[in-house]
C-alpha cells in the first residue's frame, strides 16, 4: 500500500493556500423546495474533491451554482475572487475560469471533434483559427484520441467522446474542473479510460471537483470526500478516514450501499 500513500503525499504538496472555490452560508429554492442548505465550504487550488451522496441529495445543483447554470438565493459564492451575482460580466469571467463535464457529453453533432473543440476558442475567446486547431490538437493528443480529429461524435464510442468532452474544456485554458457524473452514461469497458485522462489532470495539479459514485477513483485522486444528504454537507473528510471511519449514520449507511 505504499504507492497510494506516496501518490497521496505528492499529490497533498500539489494543494496551495490560495483559495479557489468559497461558498459561504449558501442556500438555494428551487420554487419552495429548499435544496441547497446552508452550504459551506472552501476550496484551495490544487484540491481534487469527490462530491458523494445519494441521488436528489443536491450535488449536482451544487456544482452548477459553482459556474452559474443555477443560481443561489443567499449566501456567497466566490470563484477565483470574483462573487458570482446577477452580474453578467462576473459570470462571463468566471465561466471562463471554469470548465465543466456533464454525464451526457453534449458534443454538437454536426460538427467534426476538431470543430467542437475549436468552436468556443474562435467565437467566444476570438483567438485565431490556425492557434485554436494547434491547441485542440494538443489537448486530442492528451487525451490519446489525436486520430478521431475529423470524425463525427456518432462515430465515436462513449468513453472517446467523453474524453473529447475533457479536451474540449481544456481548450478553454480553464483554472478549475467541475465533473457531473462523468463515467455515469458510460460501458464499464470504457470507464477506465475516462478516470484515466482525469487522474492525470489531477496530476498536473487541476483543481477538481467531481460528482461521483467511483469509490475507487475517490481513494486513489481525491484528497477530501464531501458527503452530502438533503441538501447539506453532511460530512467531509480525506479519502481514508471516510471511507475506513464514517461519523455520521447517514454517511454509513451511504457507505453500506455502495461498497
Ligand atoms: P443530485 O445531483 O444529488 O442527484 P440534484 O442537484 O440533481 O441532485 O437535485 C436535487 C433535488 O432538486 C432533487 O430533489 C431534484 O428533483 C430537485 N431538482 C433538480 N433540478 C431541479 C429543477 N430544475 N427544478 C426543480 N427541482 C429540481
Ligand atoms: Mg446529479
Amino acid at each position: 500500500m505504499s504507492e497510494p500513500n506516496t501518490q497521496s503525499a505528492r499529490a497533498q504538496m500539489q494543494i496551495s493556500d490560495e483559495i479557489a472555490i468559497q461558498i459561504t452560508a449558501m442556500n438555494k429554492w428551487y420554487g419552495q423546495f429548499h435544496v441547497l442548505r446552508d452550504i459551506n465550504l472552501t476550496v484551495n487550488r490544487g484540491e481534487r474533491i469527490v462530491i458523494a451522496g445519494p441521488s436528489g441529495s443536491g450535488k449536482s445543483t451544487m456544482i452548477r451554482c459553482i459556474n452559474r447554470l443555477e443560481e443561489h438565493q443567499s449566501g456567497q459564492i466566490i470563484v477565483d475572487g470574483i462573487e458570482l451575482t446577477s452580474d453578467l460580466k462576473n459570470i462571463d469571467k468566471v465561466r471562463s475560469e471554469v470548465g465543466m463535464v456533464f454525464q451526457h457529453f453534449n458534443l454538437f453533432p454536426h460538427l467534426t471533434i476538431l470543430e467542437n473543440l475549436t468552436l468556443a476558442p474562435i467565437w467566444v475567446r476570438k483567438v485565431p483559427k490556425r492557434e485554436a486547431e494547434e491547441t485542440a490538437m494538443y489537448f486530442l493528443e492528451k487525451v490519446k484520441i489525436p486520430e478521431q480529429a475529423h470524425k463525427y461524435p456518432g462515430q465515436l464510442s462513449g468513453g472517446q467522446q467523453q474524453r473529447v468532452a475533457i479536451a474540449r474544456s481544456l481548450c478553454m485554458k480553464p483554472r478549475i474542473m467541475l465533473f457531473d457524473e462523468p463515467t455515469s452514461a458510460l460501458d464499464p469497458e470504457m470507464i477506465k479510460e475516462v478516470l484515466d485522462t482525469m487522474i492525470e489532470l489531477a496530476e498536473e495539479g487541476m483543481t477538481m471537483l467531481c460528482v461521483t459514485h467511483e469509490m475507487g477513483f475517490a481513494q486513489a485522486v481525491a484528497n477530501r470526500v464531501i458527503f452530502m444528504a438533503d441538501g447539506q454537507i453532511v460530512e467531509q473528510n480525506n479519502p481514508h478516514d471516510f471511507f475506513n471511519n464514517p461519523q455520521s449514520e447517514r454517511t454509513k449507511q451511504f457507505l453500506s450501499q455502495i461498497l
